[in-house]
């Protein structure tokens, strides 16, 4: 068999399937790059064509907060251009596809607990609404697995425009299964993205500054998600089997601590898509170190033994019980029941693809008077005519 055979495929139709015990603990969004649309917004130039989509989101605020508020400026544009020309269908053919392209269209999630606050933009990626190929495809946000650099920063821009924000808000971990995390802020902004990372060995990042967008990285690991609404600050780290043990959810919240002084009951806190237990087999040290580290009546709840001698290892309950115990309250817990490898032909999954294949991405931006004034700026300025027929 060649090793393409065994990489799981993108199908972008295919129905994410959520985990029977955890459930549907997240929000599908579908979002249609109309950049087409927005450029002709600002030139007026109806027949241009779509090339210079790519310079978009560096143009400012103005531009950001108009994906956000998509729905409405599609349906103005649509009203204008039957107004204008009068001759709708024409202009479709004209402009191929422009809010029909399918291939354009971003799937991301977003926890329902956390929007639910008013005070963050939260997401995950999917590998859908890309541009990277092969293996990879076709969001891939990981500049370091062998694929175009220049796919991943457009796939960068285009997940930044359906979540909301740009890619010079983000900053991103150097992932390397530590427990460090580390406090930053606007300086960092676009760390990772369109500037060098001034840092190593960093699995978690906390920030109070609004506009901030921290971003880890993903193939089967676990997101975790901290909301301060309190203190208005947040945190967000990757935890995989070995910051899982080490603790990193509890380091997470005991830095917000030192830092914010969040108090982790008034924490939100989410578990995000990472490897079921049923998906997810470890050998006699991995659970050695579980064992250690859990006390003896959680045992039973975070692996069992097989007859192989191997054991499945459940590290949404593990990273659960983690946060529990440091004082996260139950109904502000959110676990998505979204398993990667379980899901391969929609997110990439380390496991199920073995080894070949891009990353997800979790983001996190604490929102506050910046948006609302962006928000602000870009209400319509005319009332919008009413559609006819
Ligand atoms: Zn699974």
């Amino acid at each position: 068999m060649r090793n393409s055979d065994i990489v799981p495929e993108l199908r972008r139709e295919q129905p994410l399937s959520w985990d029977r015990t955890y459930g549907r603990g997240m929000t599908e969004h579908r979002y249609r790059g109309r950049d087409r649309d927005r450029d002709k917004d600002r030139d007026g130039d109806r027949d241009r064509d779509g090339d210079r989509v790519r310079d978009k989101d560096r143009d400012g605020d103005r531009d950001k907060d108009r994906d956000r508020d998509g729905d409405r400026d599609r349906d103005r544009d649509r009203v204008r251009d039957k107004d204008r020309d009068g001759n709708r269908v024409r202009d479709r053919s004209r402009d191929s596809g422009r809010d029909i392209d399918i291939d354009r269209e971003v799937l991301w999630l977003s926890f329902p607990l956390l929007d639910q606050s008013g005070l963050v933009v939260n997401g995950f990626s999917t590998r859908i609404g890309g541009v990277s190929e092969g293996v990879c495809a076709s969001m891939n946000l990981s500049f370091s697995r062998g694929d175009d650099p220049a796919a991943v920063s457009e796939n960068f821009r285009r997940i930044s425009a359906a979540m909301g924000f740009s890619p010079e808000q983000i900053v991103c971990s150097d992932q390397t299964h530590t427990t460090n995390v580390r406090r930053v802020g606007k300086e960092h902004c676009g760390s990772g993205v369109v500037r060098e990372r001034v840092w190593k060995d960093v699995d978690g990042m906390i920030t109070d500054e609004p506009g901030v967008v921290l971003a880890t990285f993903y193939a089967d690991c676990v997101p975790l998600y901290f909301v301060d609404p309190v203190h208005r600050a947040i945190g967000l780290s990757h935890s995989g089997w070995r910051g899982t043990v080490n603790g990193m959810g509890a380091v997470t919240l005991q830095k917000m601590k030192a830092e914010f002084g969040t108090r982790p009951e008034e924490v939100l806190a989410a578990v995000g898509p990472s490897i079921c237990q049923s998906c997810y087999e470890v050998s006699e040290d991995v659970i050695e170190q579980f064992r250690n580290r859990f006390p003896a009546n959680l045992q039973e709840l975070l692996y069992y033994r097989k007859e192989n001698g191997k054991y499945q290892l459940n590290l949404w309950e593990a990273n659960r019980q983690l946060l529990l115990s440091s004082g996260i309250r139950e109904e502000h817990l959110q676990i998505s029941g979204l398993c990667t490898c379980c899901n391969p032909h929609v997110l990439f999954s380390h496991r199920a693809s073995h080894g070949r294949r891009g990353n997800l991405g979790a983001f996190l931006m604490l929102q506050g008077s910046e948006r609302e004034s962006r928000e602000a700026h870009t209400a319509p300025a005319n009332p919008r005519p009413e559609r006819r027929q």
